[in-house]
């Protein structure tokens, strides 16, 4: 069953992404130093009346093109039509109508998905000049909302919650592995999908009629519950007919941010693309567990040496995500397809372990007496004291004496020790300080 999915669209300037961060709680920029991608999320969780669901700020999506602003926002309304079960439709009662507004609104009205006109920028309680302009648009009763000051946001929420259809999943399972199943298109992640669906396993499958709804696909395997996130959408890939290749791109990111883990599907017969690297990047930068899948594994003509050199390939291409295992396998020929699931059972339990402060300390102050920490002029940095402060993925607490102090290339040291002592394969460690006289 899927989590609803409400997305935002509008022209520029509206203030989508003011409402995206009102109802997110607070913007997360993430920011690293690898591999160089600094951007702002575009999916959130929001929790309304204990329901669940999945924003997407459309806006924040921006493909990559020399696109004009109408094009780009076509492609935005078609993505939100395409996926999302509520589409809630930005436009400024302050300014007023413009034709762009009505240029997205005859998109919109094409679908038969709910979609709300939400009047932005009313400040006060007084209804906005522009409000019965708005009627033109043929998309019924304008909602009126201030998304900088808070005004009208819950009456706008109810509304939402009110158009889901029938059938999804609005409750919060904790206990849920969500997969995204990520590549470029022809690597082999329908036959991927399709194998690990394959004979056993219950597929609580799309209630009938929302097919073109059902975007992920829930399984369980014994005891354990799988989402298999955007999954149809793998399925009717050339839906858009242009921009195939930056629509996947869209997708997969989108996949990964709502996934806990990251299936990377990689060509054997390309390697890894600049695409794969990019969608890595960005599975690193959210936190999330990844697994690089090789597949086609038997259209390489191979000797003793060609996985090594493979392994070698691709750990130079995706040096930020060393963590993450490596499986060789066949879609075609179901050579190691079944080492997928328990793989991803396993990395899944790596990304959410919590270890004990006590052996954490004792790793460190270890760590600590093979190899001094860094000095600058005379003074040297002192580790106090290190706890585990969140999972998913795992984040450590140094309380320490200086934050100048501290150096990428310690903090690596220490990343590879606990590695070596506690695992945490698939999953990025993060690290933070806190002073401490
Ligand atoms: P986006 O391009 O649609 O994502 O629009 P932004 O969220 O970036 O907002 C565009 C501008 O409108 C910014 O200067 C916001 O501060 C402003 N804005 C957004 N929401 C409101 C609102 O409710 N009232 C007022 N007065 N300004 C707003
Ligand atoms: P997707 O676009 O990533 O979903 O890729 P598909 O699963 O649709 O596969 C693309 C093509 O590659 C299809 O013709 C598959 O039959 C083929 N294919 C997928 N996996 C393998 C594999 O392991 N070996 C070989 N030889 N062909 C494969």
């Amino acid at each position: 069953m899927s989590r609803p999915i409400v997305a935002i669209v509008g022209r520029p300037n509206v203030g989508k992404s003011t409402l995206f961060n009102k109802l997110a709680g607070k913007r997360i920029a993430i920011v690293e130093d690898t591999p160089g991608v600094t951007r702002d999320r575009i999916y959130t969780e929001v929790e309304w009346l204990n329901k669940y669901f999945t924003l997407i700020d459309t806006g924040g999506i921006e493909p990559e093109s020399d696109d004009i602003i109408l094009s780009q926002m076509r492609t935005q309304a078609e993505l939100a039509m395409d996926m999302a079960h509520v589409i809630l439709f930005i436009v400024d009662g302050k300014h007023g109508l413009t034709n762009d507004d009505r240029e997205i609104a005859q998109m919109l009205r094409k679908t038969n998905k709910p979609v709300l006109l939400v009047l932005n920028k009313v400040d006060s309680k007084e209804q906005s000049e522009h409000y019965y302009d708005f009627y033109e648009l043929g998309l019924g009763d304008p909602i009126e909302i201030s998304a900088s000051i808070g005004l009208g946001i819950g009456d706008l929420l109810d509304e939402v919650i009110k158009n889901f259809p029938e059938g999804l999943d609005t409750e919060y399972d904790e206990d849920i592995i969500k997969v995204a199943i990520v590549g470029k298109p022809n690597a082999g992640k329908s036959s991927i999908l399709n194998n690990i669906l394959g004979e056993e396993r219950v597929i609580v499958s799309p209630i009938a009629g929302t097919t073109r709804d059902a975007i992920d696909t829930y399984f369980e395997d014994g005891e354990d519950k799988y989402l298999l996130i955007d999954t149809a959408g793998i399925r009717r890939k050339s839906k858009v007919s242009e921009n195939i290749e930056k629509y996947s791109v869209l997708r997969s990111i989108t996949a990964v941010e709502r996934a806990d883990v990251a299936l990377i599907v990689i060509d054997a017969t390309q390697g890894v693309t600049e695409q794969d690297t990019k969608v890595a990047g960005i599975a690193h930068d959210e936190g999330k567990s990844s697994i690089i899948v090789i597949n086609k594994w038997d259209l390489v003509e191979k000797d003793d040496k060609t996985m090594n050199m493979f392994v070698k390939q691709i750990r130079e291409k995706l040096p930020f995500m060393m963590y993450a295992p490596i499986l060789f396998v066949s879609a075609k020929t179901n050579q190691r397809m079944h080492k997928i699931l328990p793989k991803i059972k396993y990395v899944s339990n790596e990304h959410s372990k919590r270890v004990h402060t006590g052996a954490l300390n004792d790793v460190i102050g270890e760590a600590v007496l093979l190899n001094q920490p860094p000095s600058d002029k005379g003074k040297r940095l002192k580790i106090y004291y290190a706890t585990q402060t969140s999972i998913k993925p795992p984040n450590f607490t140094l309380f320490i004496n200086d934050k100048k102090l501290t150096h990428f290339s310690y903090q690596r040291y220490l990343e590879n020790k606990i590695r070596e002592n506690f695992g945490f394969e698939g999953t990025p460690i993060r690290f933070n300080y806190k002073e401490k006289e």
